[in-house]
């Protein structure tokens, strides 16, 4: 149970949806840099504390700025995956800061311009190919503008080697933050397009069958775990084979589409809707009485009768048969429940067709001794 929590805190807190992989791998790439940069920093506070190495006043000064401050990001940063753009740029600007001052101050330490090099990798990741070649370049500036300050400069074929080694290091990482983003730029759209294959009716763009039912089991999870009734409507269209045979399947597809359609304008934000079947309709409501089932259902039925799509310029009447199941109080599986609501519309259909038939057990089992 600890260890989850403690990787959970690790990686800074945030929770990322599917499509948001890359923020998280940054978000957390970020974290972790964070925390290594925290130890480090404090790890040399304590040795100069303790009289290992000497910082000099003005680098002390800048390492305890450097710990605050990054510890004040990383508290302002925790859970909040909004405010990472702005993070990562003060995080980037707090440590390019920090290795100017060792560069400066840190007199001992002949191998200090080093440090640039750590930045360089990690900007691209955090902030892109652009602000990692802008990275790149202020370093530079940066080392030359300053070396004539040290206290022993680097040598005019020290610099030259540094500005190329920095400068080849930028391009590389250029190259490849560029190709690898947009690469995963288009894996994730097109895991987008496949999802949406997998789970979207082509016709009706309603949920399909399996993602359907696959919602309804997560709703149906949910209702138990809150204790509240809900309840499924099968919707069947009457006699649309007769649509098909004397309008043709095209006619056929549209009515099939508007009917789609005014289901979908009728449905709360927490209710589900699917296309089960070839001119079959399941709507899972969620937090409902039996008697606002009923009179949702009534309204289902209302609105596709008064539908009227126009095929061929003739305002066509269409009806559908509605069975409503409601969740008893003792939990059972969605089969079950769609098999009741199954049951009731096809009572609806013996009795005439265009109407909402409640499942209920006891006429069930009197319909079928008939
Ligand atoms: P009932 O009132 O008893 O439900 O009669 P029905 O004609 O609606 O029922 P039946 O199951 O006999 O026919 C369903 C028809 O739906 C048969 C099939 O051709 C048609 N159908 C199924 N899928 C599609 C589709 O995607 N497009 C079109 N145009 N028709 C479809
Ligand atoms: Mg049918
Ligand atoms: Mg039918």
């Amino acid at each position: 149970m600890l260890k989850p929590q403690i990787v959970h805190f690790l990686l800074g807190g945030a929770e990322f949806e599917e499509d948001e992989e890359y923020l998280q791998f940054q978000f957390r790439f970020l974290y972790i840099l964070m925390l290594n940069g925290l130890v480090f920093n404090s790890a040399f506070l304590l040795s100069d504390g303790v009289g290992l190495v000497r910082l000099g006043s003005a680098h002390l000064i800048m390492t305890q700025a450097y710990s605050l401050i990054s510890l004040l990001l990383m508290v302002l940063v925790w859970g909040r995956k909004n405010r990472f753009t702005w993070v990562a740029w003060s995080y980037v600007v707090l440590n390019f800061l920090q290795f100017v001052s060792a560069l400066l101050f840190v007199t001992a330490d002949e191998m200090r311009v080093v440090w640039f090099f750590l930045q360089i990798s990690g900007v691209y990741i955090l902030l892109g190919a652009w602000p990692g070649m802008f990275n790149t370049l202020a370093t530079i500036l940066a080392i030359h503008t300053v070396n004539p300050n040290l206290q022993s400069p680097l040598s005019t074929h020290a610099l030259a080697t540094l500005t190329l080694s920095l400068g080849a290091a930028g391009v590389v990482f250029h190259v490849y933050s560029s190709r690898s983003v947009s690469f995963h730029r288009r894996m994730v759209e097109s895991n987008v397009q496949l999802r949406k294959l997998s789970t979207e009716d082509p016709l009706t763009g309603l949920l399909n069958a399996r993602a359907y039912y696959a919602l309804v089991d997560k709703l149906i999870r949910l209702a138990s775990r809150n204790d509240t009734s809900f309840a499924v409507l099968f919707i069947d269209l009457d006699h649309f084979k007769s649509i098909n045979d004397r309008y043709g399947h095209e006619a056929g597809d549209r009515v099939l589409k508007e009917t789609a359609a005014c289901l979908a304008r009728l449905l709360r934000h927490s209710d589900a809707l699917g296309r089960i079947g070839g001119e079959e309709f399941s709507i899972f409501l969620s937090n409902i009485t039996q008697e606002e089932a009923l009179r949702f259902a009534e309204k289902v039925r209302g609105d596709i009768e008064q539908r009227m799509p126009r095929i061929e310029e003739t305002p066509l009447r269409i009806t559908a048969s509605i069975g409503v199941a409601m969740s008893q109080s003792e939990p059972r599986t969605f089969a079950e429940i769609q098999g009741e609501a199954d049951q009731a519309m096809y009572r609806a259909k013996a009795a005439g067709r265009n109407r909402v038939t409640l499942f209920d057990g006891k006429s069930q089992a009197a319909s079928r001794t008939d």
